[in-house]
């Protein structure tokens, strides 16, 4: 069972780098961190276990953000800020959930909500501060 253990060595690792980050990290950067103590590792492997991970309600996908899908560990429905220019998605845990907002949904499409989350798109801090360090040079 030699082989086994690796495996899920390996799986218990990918779990560790998306817990130890808040960033919502994508498959390729859980990939760059865990390939220098784990070098036969692929980024097949890393994709497989996310899948895996989603499917036992583990992790949540976030969604695609500038080409590349990103993870969260955290599980219970929170709200999230992306920004457009460096591509960081921010839980908003401050942002109460309006019950009202899926209650509408439900009521007016007929649908079921499990996950009622906002996604909000703009400039963070980080951005909005560098854009105006490049503007204050311009001028
Ligand atoms: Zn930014
Ligand atoms: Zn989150």
């Amino acid at each position: 069972m030699e082989r086994a253990t690796r495996y899920s060595k390996k799986r218990e690792a990918i779990l560790s780098a998306i817990r130890s980050s808040d960033a919502h990290p994508s498959a390729e950067w859980i990939y760059r961190q865990l390939k220098p103590d784990h070098p036969d590792l692929s980024l097949g492997t890393v994709y497989r276990n996310l899948v895996l991970f989603q499917q036992q309600g583990t992790i949540q996908s976030v969604g695609v953000v500038n080409g590349q899908e990103r993870f969260d560990a955290c599980t219970q429905p929170h709200s999230h800020f992306v920004c457009t220019h460096c591509g960081a998605v921010i839980d908003l845990y401050q942002i109460p959930m309006d019950a009202g907002l899926a209650g509408a949904v439900e009521e007016i499409y007929g649908f079921q909500v499990e996950r009622p989350e906002l996604t909000f798109y703009g400039t963070c801090k980080t951005c909005m501060h560098q854009k105006k360090i490049e503007e204050d040079q311009v001028l």
